[in-house]
């Protein structure tokens, strides 16, 4: 299939896919694994898009929460969004609005001795060679705990501390801090979905 191919191709649903599944679902409402639809532009397979409200949480869990903004359409690739303008203008709205919702909650609950800053990792993922989910989606995290560390689009990695494994052939490597995924307390879950169900509808 050539790119253009893909272009030209309608937007539908694909019915093995957990993202298309969820995309029917209404604000408010959870998944099978307990996350929380919490932001919808509309109804249309081709230009609209949703948030939801993961369950577990990279960042420091004490403060962080992730949230995914998904196109309700079997979407694959970033390049897909420029079919239909709509689309490209829901994407930029969505994007603002969860933003916008994460740190309003973030602020209010912001305990720390320096000034607040609305600090905010975004990295998307769609359809490649290795990944298990071929549906694009982008996850908004925090910039803290397990993920307040660089990666290599920020600059070359050499430059950090590098280990090398055993051996004669040894290998070398950057040492990084472990990340891990923590599950929310389902009473935490249930606050963030309310707040960002209705900061994500305001706009400033
Ligand atoms: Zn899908």
């Amino acid at each position: 299939m050539t790119l253009s191919d893909l272009l030209e191709q309608a937007t539908t649903t694909s019915s093995d896919c957990v993202f298309c599944d969820f995309s029917t679902a209404d604000v408010g409402d959870k998944d099978s694994r307990g996350a929380v639809k919490v932001f919808q532009t509309g109804s249309s397979f081709g230009q609209d898009w949703y948030g939801i409200l993961q369950t577990g949480v990279m960042s420091d869990p004490m403060s962080g929460f992730r949230l995914l903004l998904v196109p309700l359409g079997h979407i694959q690739s970033f390049a897909e969004i420029a079919k239909d303008r709509r689309l490209a203008e829901n994407y930029g709205i969505a994007t603002a609005q969860l933003s916008l919702a994460m740190q309003r909650i973030r602020e209010e609950e912001y305990a720390g001795t320096d000034t607040f800053t609305p600090g905010q990792i975004v990295y998307g993922k769609c359809h490649t060679p290795v990944n298990s989910q071929s549906h694009l989606h982008l996850k908004l995290d925090e910039f803290s705990g397990g993920l307040a560390q660089a990666f290599p689009p920020d600059a070359g990695w050499i430059k950090k501390q590098t280990g090398q494994s055993e051996g004669s052939m040894g290998e070398l490597y950057v040492r990084a801090r472990p990340v891990t995924t923590v599950e929310l307390e389902l009473e935490r879950i249930t606050s963030l979905a309310d707040r960002l169900i209705d900061y994500a509808k305001r706009s400033i």
